[in-house]
C-alpha cells in the first residue's frame, strides 16, 4: 500500500468539495495554489465557464483527471426520454475526452420522476432493465471514443431517486454482462460513503481487479448525519475505516488518485476555500 503519509501527490479534488468557493475558474486556481495535481469536475461547473475555458486551465496547470463527473441518469418513462438520456451522455463522454478524463463517472438514475420529487412508477427492477440498456448503447459508444465509463454504485438510501445500483456487486454484475472480456471500457467508481458498510465489500473489491477499478473516492460518514445529501464528513471525522479500504483497493491493483468528493452544505461549503484544501491535504497524509 502506497505511503501517503509525506505528501499528497495521489490526492485529487473532486471539485464539488469546494461549491461554496465560486466558479470553476477559481476552484482550478485554489487547487494549483496547494499543489493538488488532479481534479474531478461536474459538468455544471464546466458549463458555467465553457469546456474550452476549462481545457485552457487544466492544461496550463498540468492538471490531470481522476475522473468527470456525470453521465448516466438513464431510465424514463417514455422512448423519447430514454432517448434523451442517451443523447446526453454522449455529450458526456464527448466532454471527458476533450478534457482527457480517465474516466465517465456514471450515476445510473432510479424511478423515473423520484428525483424531482414524484416518482411515476414503483417498477424498481424495470428501471435497473433501463439502465443496463443505458449504459450498453453508451459504451458502444464510449469504446469508439476510448472514455472509460464507471459505474458508482450508490448507497441504498438514494435507490429510488439517483441509482438502482446499490452495491459493488450489482454495478459488477452489470460490468461482467456488458463487458465479460474485462476490456478496461467499463468499470466501477468504489465511493467509500456508499459502500463502506457492504459486509461483501473487501470480497467485490478483490472481483473488480485493477481492471475493472477505475476510480476512488473518499470522504467520511458521520454517525450522526443530519442530511442525506450534503452532510459528507471530512476523512477523519467518521466511521469509515478508509485505510482499510485503500489498502484493500490498491491489492486488487488500484494505483490511481484518491478523490476527495465531499458534499457539505452545512459545513466545508461554508469554509474559506484554502482551510479546506488544507484539511484536505492534511487528513489524505492522515486518514486516508
Ligand atoms: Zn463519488
Amino acid at each position: 500500500m502506497r505511503d501517503f503519509s509525506a505528501d499528497h501527490r495521489w490526492l485529487s479534488i473532486n471539485t464539488a468539495t469546494l461549491r461554496g468557493a465560486g466558479k470553476l475558474d477559481a476552484i482550478i486556481e485554489a487547487c494549483a495554489r496547494h499543489d493538488i495535481r488532479a481534479i474531478s469536475p461536474w459538468r455544471d461547473q464546466v458549463a458555467a465557464i465553457g469546456l474550452e475555458r476549462t481545457a485552457a486551465l487544466v492544461r496550463e496547470h498540468g492538471l490531470a483527471l481522476s475522473g468527470y463527473c456525470r453521465g448516466g441518469m438513464f431510465p424514463a418513462v417514455d422512448a423519447a426520454g430514454r432517448q434523451a438520456a442517451l443523447d446526453d451522455n454522449r455529450r458526456a463522454v464527448d466532454e471527458a475526452k476533450l478534457l482527457d478524463a480517465a474516466c465517465l463517472v456514471l450515476v445510473v438514475g432510479g424511478l423515473p420522476g423520484a428525483l424531482v420529487g414524484a416518482a411515476l412508477t414503483r417498477d424498481i427492477a424495470g428501471a435497473r432493465e433501463q439502465v443496463r440498456d443505458g449504459i450498453a448503447a453508451t459504451l458502444d459508444y464510449a469504446r469508439e471514443v476510448g472514455m472509460p465509463l464507471a459505474i458508482e454504485p450508490l448507497h441504498p438510501m438514494y435507490a429510488a431517486d439517483r441509482a438502482c445500483i446499490n452495491t459493488l456487486e450489482q454495478a459488477l454484475d452489470v460490468c461482467d454482462a456488458l463487458d465479460p472480456q474485462r476490456s478496461g471500457a467499463l468499470g466501477v467508481a468504489v465511493d467509500v460513503y456508499h459502500v463502506w458498510w457492504d459486509p461483501k465489500l473487501e470480497a467485490q473489491i478483490a472481483r473488480a481487479g485493477k481492471a475493472r477499478l477505475l476510480a476512488f473516492h473518499v470522504c467520511d460518514w458521520l454517525a450522526k448525519t443530519r442530511d442525506l445529501l450534503e452532510d459528507r464528513g471530512m476523512m477523519g471525522d467518521g466511521v469509515i475505516e478508509i485505510a482499510k479500504i485503500r489498502a484493500w483497493v490498491e491489492a486488487a491493483g488500484f494505483a490511481g488518485y484518491s478523490e476527495v468528493e465531499i458534499f457539505s452544505s452545512l459545513d466545508w461549503w461554508k469554509r474559506p476555500v484554502d482551510e479546506v484544501l488544507a484539511t484536505c491535504i492534511a487528513r489524505h497524509r492522515s486518514a486516508v
